[in-house]
């Protein structure tokens, strides 16, 4: 298990802050739990984030479309999908510390910390045997390795079961047989384990006796099931076809402490790919690899992704897993892929009294196709481009500097233009280069402060370069190019400024190498 850095979260939180990424929301009346706002910075990477998406979902799949579905839809929808009846959460507050905490993620924690003892197990034998250890051979005959690995599918399965049967007694049994302390008063000292329903409601019409209770989306999932047969019909889709679709989401959580990661407002980018049933678990296989390799042609490292596969799968999975990041508090979810079979389209069926079949031509049948989900999170994805980015440096000469070296195509900036001094016309040419080069790439000016103090501000944001004006440029039309990581700088000719970055710069580029 990757180990938790709360200075590395520390640190990206209060930078994220001091240069315009991400603000707490409400600051001036000291907050609101939870709820954050994206400042000049972090829109722009957020959403260079979502065009990355976006296009690769809907552009380079010829089968996928999107939609943006409303917010506020119909309060049935939420029965229908199974959201009023079960989508809660098991709450246990610690009496001591007066902290609340999801009782299934305690269990869970403690699961992995099982895990980390096996592991530790093998890693001192594999010291003790040298070159003759064999790892497989010793997991499965250790007797202290076998009790853990035991008690890891026992608790496991009786956590499935307490969760598919909403059995609370159950789950408050569980903790007390784990001995689960609270990790900041280090007691048991429990309250009962109470169930928790997520989803945020408000009133909708003008008078408060007609008024009808609605809610605010979870998911935006629902939204893309309800139009699903607006959509093909309109579309001509034939099946398998995709609806993806951007939106923010909304959840009460129990839990809101880690930043970013939980918050109570969100956004999802979302897409459900509709499939002949029986078809489901190729494309299941065929999505979770897709989105792998999107992951990967980001370039933050391989190894900082994994698959988690359920234990608990929700109502209306046949098959689910995660794609889990190494974030500074660990490996966590970042986008979980499900194979939600037909349950959402049968049940709007069933609620809606409205048919929702797709009739295949080649079968001449009609049936409720089987849908697979992609699901992930804009604003832990856009945690886990900051914080990996996230670089504090010593420099050759001494200095330090705090870098973002973020995905060229990715940084709310891709180049700056810098005259080296407020006179002598170098400003002047500077904004003549600028104009040149923003319609094309998001580009920044600054005229103030020495060449170096500039130089730090755009490491700080992450931009990759940097053009600086100096008298040479007014004899021969060229500038220098600074590359943020290496620091390096090429005199270029301004006239081959556009083509240079351009080939460093543009999502294309990330596109391509999926
Ligand atoms: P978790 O187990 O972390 O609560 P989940 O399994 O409930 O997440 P899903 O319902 O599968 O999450 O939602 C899909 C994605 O939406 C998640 O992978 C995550 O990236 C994002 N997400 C879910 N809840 C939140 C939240 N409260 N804040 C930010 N992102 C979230």
């Amino acid at each position: 298990m990757a180990q938790q850095d709360d200075n590395l979260l520390k640190n990206v939180v209060s930078h994220a802050k001091e240069y315009g990424f991400i603000f707490p929301s409400s600051e001036i009346y000291d907050g609101l739990g939870a709820v954050y706002d994206y400042g000049q910075n972090g829109v722009e990477l957020k959403n260079n984030l979502k065009e990355y998406w976006w296009r690769f979902m809907t552009q380079l799949h010829d089968n996928i479309v999107g939609i943006d579905s409303a917010i506020f839809m119909h309060p049935t929808i939420w029965k229908a999908s199974g959201h009023v009846d079960a989508f809660n959460d098991p709450m246990v507050d610690n009496k001591d510390s007066k902290k609340r905490y999801r009782a299934d993620v305690l269990i869970e924690d403690a699961v992995e910390k099982m895990k980390d003892k096996i592991e530790k197990e093998a890693e001192k034998a594999a010291k003790r045997f040298g070159e003759s250890f064999n790892r497989e051979m010793f997991l499965s005959t250790n007797p202290r390795v076998m009790e853990y690995a035991k008690k890891i599918d026992e608790t496991n399965e009786r956590l499935k079961n307490a969760m598919a049967n909403s059995d609370m007694v159950a789950m408050k049994q569980l903790m007390t047989d784990l001995e689960v302390a609270d990790p900041i008063s280090g007691t048991r000292n429990w309250t009962d384990v109470r169930q928790f329903n997520l989803m945020f409601s408000t009133e909708m019409g003008s008078v408060a006796e007609d008024a009808n209770k609605i809610y605010l989306r979870p998911e935006t999932a629902q939204g893309i099931f309800v139009n699903f047969l607006n959509v093909q019909k309109t579309g001509r889709m034939k099946i398998p076809f995709g609806i993806a679709q951007i939106g923010k989401a909304f959840r009460n959580e129990i839990v809101a402490r880690q930043f970013i990661f939980r918050m109570r407002e969100f956004e999802q980018m979302e897409m459900q790919f509709f499939v002949k049933p029986g078809e489901e678990m190729t494309w299941y296989e065929f999505w979770k690899e897709k989105r792998m390799k999107w992951h990967h042609a980001m370039g933050l490292g391989t190894a900082n992704y994994r698959f988690h596969d359920h234990v608990n799968l929700a109502h209306y999975a046949n098959a689910a897993c995660d794609i889990q990041f190494n974030f500074p508090m660990g490996f966590k979810e970042l986008e979980g892929i499900h194979s939600r079979t037909d349950f959402d389209l049968k049940s709007h069926e069933k609620y809606s009294g409205k048919k929702l079949q797709y009739f295949d031509t080649e079968s001449n049948q009609s049936y409720i196709p089987y849908v697979v989900e992609t699901s992930i999170g804009l604003d832990r994805l856009f945690l886990a481009t900051l914080s990996n980015s996230y670089k504090e440096e010593k420099l050759e000469d001494g200095s330090e500097r705090v870098v973002l070296n973020l995905p060229p195509a990715l940084a709310p900036h891709k180049v700056a233009v810098l005259p080296l001094v407020k006179k002598d016309g170098l400003p002047e040419k500077a904004e003549a280069i600028l104009h040149d080069l923003k319609f094309e790439f998001s580009s920044y000016y600054e005229d103030k402060d020495t060449i170096g103090k500039r130089y730090r501000r755009m490491d700080a944001i992450g931009t990759p370069y940097c053009v600086t004006v100096d008298h040479q440029t007014l004899q021969d039309d060229t500038v220098t190019l600074r590359d943020r990581d290496t620091m390096k700088q090429d005199r270029v000719r301004i006239a081959d400024l556009r083509s240079n970055l351009s080939g460093k710069c543009s999502l294309v580029s990330l596109l391509k190498k999926i």
